[in-house]
């Protein structure tokens, strides 16, 4: 865990532990844990003389079967250049790549709920994603004519000075930068833990003349929000921090994930999205909590996520409709949960790729059986008859080619008509 004083000071509703949204969001639950873990756990300190490397060794037993690497991202993500894989990027969809900054690898509090765990803790540090090379990060997008999106994230970026993160994006939007790439976006969670960091901090200014700079270079940039409850948003040097950052001309987006006990309520995701949208944020995805971590302890049933996001959603004006959702990151795409339908007498699911490492699989609905209880992908099985989801004969073949030590990256050929630049 991880936390500061903004978050103990001002986002916690202490009269409200331990239910308290914040509290959950920020603190560890001895519920996070299964029972019999929890148990080993709680066992081992209370015996007396158990050692520090006793105790790691059971944590760490415990972290390996909380499945650190979800959506196989640490295999088929990872691109080569020149047959060479480059550590620290990664390349799932056409359009965008990932790059993970070796200095903004942690973040300025943690998320109970957090994916990227593993990039903290010991059964993920020796193999985090992370480079320090802004070279490799603008060759690789110099060679790939596809890709007009690059996003730095983490960990978050924002914990980076001003100097490094210039360090990082001049290659990107200074003179040598590739001139197909229209939008650098930076992932962080600052807005909530550390409004501070645009406000405040000895370096906000010249964080702020950054942005203005590379506005100014013609270049797009966004700040990818995670705001995971309406009291982050709500706090006053948050909104100044977002005022400020808009008047540079960079805009601000805004995900989170569905969580229990952090904010499965509609109308918190209504009136968070209104205000977001009165302040200028705009609203972009909610995600279902993914298959890592303490998932049994925050993971909300897709059936529930559709009701939450629906309910929110039909109660905002159109400004506020940019954002979708529920959306599952898995290791073939980004599956949006449409709806419910009832077709032939069967109950099903519609579901719909955002965004697929085979651009065209966005291009059709698929139909998956409904459950009340799945939570996730994996556990949902293809309706009609059918005996696999339409894509999967195509990813299967993409997997054992990874499998078989090439790149998880789709080439240009792989990605279809349309996609030759050169
Ligand atoms: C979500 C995501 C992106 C960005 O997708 P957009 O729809 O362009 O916002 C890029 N890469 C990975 C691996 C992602 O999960």
């Amino acid at each position: 865990m991880r936390v500061n004083n903004h978050v103990v000071d001002d986002l916690i509703d202490w009269s409200n532990t331990p239910n308290d949204p914040m509290f959950k969001l920020s603190i560890p639950q001895p519920e996070m844990l299964a029972p019999n873990d929890l148990d080993s756990i709680l066992t081992a300190m209370k015996r007396p003389g158990a050692s520090k490397v006793e105790m790691r060794a059971i944590s760490e037993s415990i972290r390996e079967r909380m499945n650190p690497h979800p959506a196989d991202q640490k295999e088929e993500n990872v691109p080569q250049l020149d047959g060479v894989p480059v550590q620290g990027l990664q390349h799932k969809y056409r359009e965008t790549v990932l790059f993970f900054p070796s200095e903004g690898q942690y973040c300025h509090a943690f998320c109970t709920y957090c994916f990227r765990w593993a990039q903290f803790s010991s059964v993920g540090s020796d193999q985090a994603f992370k480079s320090s090379d802004r070279n490799l990060i603008r060759q690789y997008i110099q060679r790939h004519p596809t890709v007009t999106d690059v996003l730095f994230t983490g960990g978050d970026p924002m914990v980076m000075s001003a100097s490094t993160l210039r360090h990082y994006t001049e290659v990107l939007f200074g003179p040598d930068s590739p001139p197909h790439l229209d939008t650098i976006r930076i992932g962080t969670k600052s807005l909530a833990w550390w409004p501070y960091r645009f406000v405040a901090d000895a370096d906000a200014k010249e964080t702020l003349q950054l942005f203005s700079e590379i506005v100014k270079s013609g270049k797009h940039l966004t700040i990818q929000a995670h705001f995971s409850h309406l009291r982050e948003v709500e706090h006053p040097v948050a909104q100044e921090a977002i005022r400020l950052i808009r008047m540079t001309g960079a805009q601000v987006r805004s995900q989170a994930p569905l969580i229990r006990h952090v904010n499965e309520d509609p109308v918190m995701w209504e009136s968070m999205w209104k205000l977001q949208t009165r302040l200028g944020v705009i609203p972009y995805y909610m995600f279902v909590e993914r298959d890592t971590g303490a998932r049994e302890y925050f993971s909300v049933p897709l059936a529930r996520a559709l009701e939450v996001f629906n309910t929110a959603y039909s109660r905002l004006p159109g400004t506020s409709r940019t954002v979708r959702g529920p959306s599952m990151s898995v290791s073939p795409g980004k599956v949006l949960v449409l709806g419910k339908a009832f077709i032939d007498n069967q109950e099903v699911f519609v579901l719909k790729f955002l965004q697929s490492r085979n651009p065209r699989w966005s291009e059709r609905v698929f139909f998956a059986k409904f459950d009340p209880h799945v939570s996730w992908f994996d556990d949902l099985k293809p309706a009609f008859g059918e005996t696999a989801f339409f894509f999967e004969p195509q990813y299967l073949q993409q997997k054992k080619r990874v499998d078989e030590g090439s790149s998880g990256q789709l080439s240009d050929d792989d990605w279809g008509p349309g996609t030759h630049f050169a």
